[in-house]
């Protein structure tokens, strides 16, 4: 079974696909890390086309085979990670590596455009939101910094990733859209545990 989960900065993909792939025991993608590790590797000079990006277990991204997680992190590759992400070539390359990596595989894939191009065969496609105020207020707490400055970068790369002429960020015409402004992490899971189970009931009647 394949999981596409979209949507827009900070607003619990992450949080919501990591603990749903523990839960049922699939692997865990997170492509908006793999889009870092790209970004990583531009700073570093590395040419796209021969550099290969993997994930492991838990979400953990490789770059040309070094475990890159803990770098990925850093606001710097926030913006550029997003910039890069508007370029047509560096999003087939990157299609590409995440295609490989569900090929014959149960994941939970997390994105921009996972719904729309990456998996769109997906057997679930949710679509998660919440308001702007709200994932600017939950990105705070994590990075820290003003309030004002978070809600505008985060503004911008939600325009950014929805004004693209490829691959933009929108819901697929088949994805569940969840509002996560009001919920807690233990709610959001409940509801996409939930809609797996009638996936599943309604795949195998
Ligand atoms: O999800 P995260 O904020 O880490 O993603 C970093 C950037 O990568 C996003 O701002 C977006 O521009 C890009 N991205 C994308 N398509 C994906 C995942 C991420 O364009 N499937």
């Amino acid at each position: 079974m394949k999981i596409a989960i979209d949507g827009p900065a900070a607003a619990g993909k992450t949080t919501l696909a990591r603990r749903l792939a523990q839960a049922l025991g699939f692997l865990f993608v997170p492509t908006g890390a793999m889009y870092r590790a790209a970004a990583l590797a531009h700073q570093r000079g590395l040419p796209l086309e021969e550099t290969e990006i993997t994930v492991g277990e838990n979400g953990r991204v490789f770059l040309n085979g070094e475990d890159v997680t803990d770098l990925l992190s850093n606001p710097a590759l926030d913006e550029l990670s997003s910039r890069l992400a508007a370029e047509p070539r560096v999003r087939a390359r990157l299609v590409e590596l995440q295609r490989r990596i569900a090929e014959g595989r149960n994941v939970v894939m997390e994105g921009r455009d996972i719904g729309t191009v990456v998996l769109p065969d997906a057997e679930l496609k949710i679509f998660l939101w919440a308001t702007l105020e709200e994932r600017a207020r939950r990105r705070q707490r994590e990075q820290g910094g003003s309030f004002a400055e978070v809600l505008e970068a985060i503004r911008r790369r939600d325009e950014r990733d929805s004004t693209r002429s490829c691959s933009p960020l929108r819901p697929a015409p088949d994805a569940v859209v969840l509002d996560t402004t009001d919920k807690t992490p233990d709610e959001v899971l409940k509801m996409a545990l939930k809609l797996v189970e009638e996936r599943r009931a309604r795949l195998a009647s």
